[in-house]
């Protein structure tokens, strides 16, 4: 399970679906090796997506122009159904990055025991060219072309980068009007508004069940050099959905100091601590729509930001994002991957060495597809949950989730993301045995 000495990260390790891919497939040698032996038609039904989907349509654009846009739906994995993932709207969204993507929420959902299959969607677009009207009439096609495969019972979309809550409730309202006859219909797209049966809490879902984890590994001691939340400093990669709750919720809940901030643009950084809501404010009043100049601070280049001082570094932007040169000068004591796939196999090799402690992606913002599980129950039983309790079940499930993989480490000898690794894959290996292959 060790990454052989290199000088930096190869070219599989830089593209996404290959690096996620040479993770899940060494981790099932150590399985099979290891623990028990694996089936090889066992391992290609594991490997290999079940369904992708490839859609070209064309949408008119506010000037009467016409553009095609090509989207994606790939479901991953049949160990369970239905299949879950999110729709990513940015343009560099291609067939790998969403199978890859699909293929860590297969892990995901075992890693925090959810009764789903991995899935994901998405078209390339650059949303933020685009005009509210032109993204509206993107979606409304893009959920027509992929509804013969979604359904509450068989696959379902939730946001993901560039989508919100907005996107889900046209999903959900075309998925309706060809779907007369559905019961409980809005349970087809999770992170919907509330008022179509979205769930109180799922917008900070990710970010908040992020915190959860965290809290868990400093409460439990295994953090070597941080032993409180109170005045930890924190970076931030990412002012989106994900970062902006979390630079919320750890300062406002935690008493961390958000020491640094960063977008596409840039960042900023202030010893001194930054308030997230400011940051968010002036972010969204100027015309970059960026955190760059916020409070006179000078710029600080992203990578620069990443390596900057603080004890939490928390990934919440993009894949491939922590590499090895970053990893060796990094100064955190502990990452809290948000993002997915941020860290290449070379980078986090180097950080086990350095001794930073890390929550890996599959357990660390499985926040997010756990209360869209939540949300799901509540649109079949017809219900609407309460903030505290949807909080408390999410803290649950993220102790357990946390537990299991600490235990899991421990028991072979693994670091964190493997050790999740070899959890989903166990678990997934017992569920195909005990269904067992149809016909
Ligand atoms: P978002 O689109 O709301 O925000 C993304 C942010 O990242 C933006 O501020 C953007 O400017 C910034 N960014 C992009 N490239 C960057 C770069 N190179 N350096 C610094 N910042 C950069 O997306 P989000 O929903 O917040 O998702 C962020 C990450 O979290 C993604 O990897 C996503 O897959 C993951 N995630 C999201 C959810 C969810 O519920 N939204 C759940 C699980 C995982």
């Amino acid at each position: 399970m060790t990454v052989a000495r290199q000088s930096s990260e190869t070219q599989e390790e830089l593209d996404f679906l290959k690096r996620t891919k040479l993770g899940f497939d060494k981790a099932i040698q150590f399985v099979h090796t290891e623990i028990k032996p694996i089936e090889r038609g066992v391992i290609e039904f594991l490997q290999q997506p079940f369904r992708q989907l490839t859609v070209r349509f064309p949408v008119q654009m506010d000037n009467g122009s016409i553009e095609m846009f090509t989207g994606y739906r790939v479901q991953q994995s049949r160990v369970y159904e239905p299949t879950k993932g999110g729709i990513r709207y940015a343009p560099d969204v291609d067939l790998d990055l969403i199978t890859a993507l699909a293929f860590d929420m297969t892990l995901k959902c075992q890693v925090v025991g959810l009764p789903y299959g991995g899935a994901k969607g998405g078209v390339a677009c650059n949303p933020k060219k685009m005009s509210r009207a032109e993204l509206d009439r993107l979606t409304r096609r893009y959920a027509y072309e992929i509804l013969s495969i979604i359904g509450p019972d068989t696959d379902v979309p939730a946001p993901d980068v560039g989508t919100s809550e907005r996107e889900m409730g046209i999903i959900y309202d075309t998925y309706k009007m060809f779907s007369r006859q559905t019961p409980y219909a809005s349970a087809v797209v999770t992170g919907k508004p509330l008022n179509l049966g979205g769930s109180k809490g799922r917008r900070e879902a990710t970010a908040q069940g992020g915190a959860y984890v965290l809290e868990e590994a400093v409460n439990q001691k295994h953090i070597q050099r941080l032993s409180s939340l109170k005045d930890a400093t924190v970076v931030i990669q990412g002012y989106g959905n994900v970062g902006f709750n979390i630079a919320n919720i750890l300062y406002q809940d935690y008493g961390c100091r958000i020491v640094g901030i960063c977008d596409s643009k840039g960042g900023v950084y202030s010893g001194d601590g930054l308030s997230p809501t400011e940051v968010m404010a002036y972010k969204n009043s100027n015309p970059d729509r960026s955190v760059v100049g916020f409070d006179g601070l000078r710029h600080v280049p992203q990578e620069k930001l990443l390596t900057s001082p603080c004890d939490i570094l928390v990934p919440a932007a993009k894949e491939t994002q922590v590499l090895g040169h970053i990893a060796k000068s990094l100064e955190a004591d502990v990452i809290l991957e948000l993002a997915n796939g941020p860290t290449t196999d070379f980078a986090d090799q180097i950080l086990f060495d350095k001794k930073v402690f890390m929550l890996p992606d599959i357990l660390a913002n499985a926040g997010g597809v756990t209360v869209s599980y939540f949300e799901w129950l509540q649109n079949k039983a017809g219900e609407s949950w309460e903030l505290t309790h949807v909080k408390e079940k999410l803290r649950n499930r993220m102790a357990v989730a946390y537990s299991n993989i600490v235990e899991t480490a421990k028991r072979y000898n693994l670091d964190m993301r493997r050790a999740a690794f070899v959890f989903a894959i166990l678990k997934a290996t017992d569920v195909i045995q005990e269904r067992g292959i149809f016909p």
